[in-house]
């Protein structure tokens, strides 16, 4: 059997939110001609999801479940779903329903005009935090200014890709992921569709500080150099001012002047540098951890129960 559709939906903890998810994607490929399939990637749930995925998988087998050991991340989660899915065109969504799943014909219609990858921009955000939507707004901006890639701003992972997208995506093994911008980078024909982000259906977020801080931090390691050039122009600088300084100061003395008196002025200079040095030493540690992690080539992911089992 070909399956021409595949939906790819990472599940942490989303129990109250997979009928609804299971009902509304059931709808909205009810008109759609062709195989579908439905493929719950279960990132390490433990409120009874796992379960709940197995139980809809026995009655629907529509329905591919993909239980990870223990949570692996989001963005994991999703390469899970790359790896998983058969059909010729993929689409990633929110299990929460942010996304709403009705936009899936509209993604698929681009893809028959012959876009490889149909991006979904939210246009509008419903029921987050002023908190939430601040720092997601400046993320994508700061991304998009310092990243070398052009991912495109106010876009999550929501969005279509074709088999030839996927494909090449699957060959990028990378362990720090930002799949948005992996798949900016692969370049093909793109297109964006705005769309109405909503509320959360139920339940809390997923994504604390902590776990946006993390996302950061990948998307802009993983994409630019950046932070690593920032020591290079603060050595330049710093030296640039040395060199004006010290005839400066030579000639002040010379003349008597006691302008540079004291053991402030020494201790304030020691610091800024020692504090310049360390925050580089940082960068570079950032950047150092991430090639080791390369390294030791463990596995992205594993798979305690697979579709087939
Ligand atoms: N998610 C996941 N693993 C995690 C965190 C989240 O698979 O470690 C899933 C979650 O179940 C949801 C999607 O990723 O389907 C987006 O998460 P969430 O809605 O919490 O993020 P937000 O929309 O608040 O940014
Ligand atoms: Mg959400």
């Amino acid at each position: 059997m070909t399956i021409m559709y595949s939906i790819v939906a990472p599940i942490f903890n989303e129990l109250e939110n997979l009928p609804e998810l299971y009902r509304r994607v059931l709808h909205a490929m009810s008109d759609m001609h062709g195989n579908w399939e439905l493929v719950l990637v279960d990132d390490g749930s433990n409120d009874g999801s796992t379960e709940a995925i197995l139980a809809l998988a026995k009655q629907d087998k529509r329905v591919r479940p993909v239980i990870f050991a223990r949570n692996f991340g989001h963005q994991v989660a999703i390469t899970a779903g790359w790896d998983y899915a058969r059909g010729d065109a993929v689409v990633i969504i929110d299990a929460d329903l942010q996304d709403p799943p009705e936009l899936i014909p509209e993604l698929i219609w681009k893809w028959r005009e012959g876009f490889q990858v149909v991006y979904a921009v939210r246009a509008e955000r419903e029921g987050e935090t002023w908190f939430k939507r601040l720092t997601a707004s400046l993320f994508y901006r700061i991304i998009y200014r310092i990243t070398d890639v052009k991912i495109p701003v106010d876009t999550g992972d929501f969005r279509l890709m074709d088999r030839k997208v996927v494909d090449v995506l699957k060959t990028m093994g990378e362990r720090h992921r930002f799949p948005r911008g992996m798949s900016a980078w692969v370049g093909f024909r793109q297109v964006g569709v705005p769309y109405r982000r909503e509320a959360r259906h139920a339940g809390v977020t997923k994504y604390p500080f902590r776990k946006m801080l993390k996302l950061a931090l990948n998307a802009i390691t993983a994409f630019s150099y950046f932070p690593l050039q920032l020591a290079t122009y603060f050595g330049f600088l710093s030296a640039g001012l040395a060199a004006l300084a010290i005839p400066v100061v030579i000639v002040m003395r010379l003349v008597g002047s006691q302008f540079f008196e004291g053991q402030a002025t020494t201790l304030i200079a020691v610091l800024f540098l020692g504090g310049v040095q360390l925050i580089s030493l940082g960068v570079l540690g950032e950047y150092l951890g991430r090639v080791y992690d390369e390294a030791k080539g463990r596995p992205l992911y594993i798979v305690s129960r697979g579709p087939e089992e």
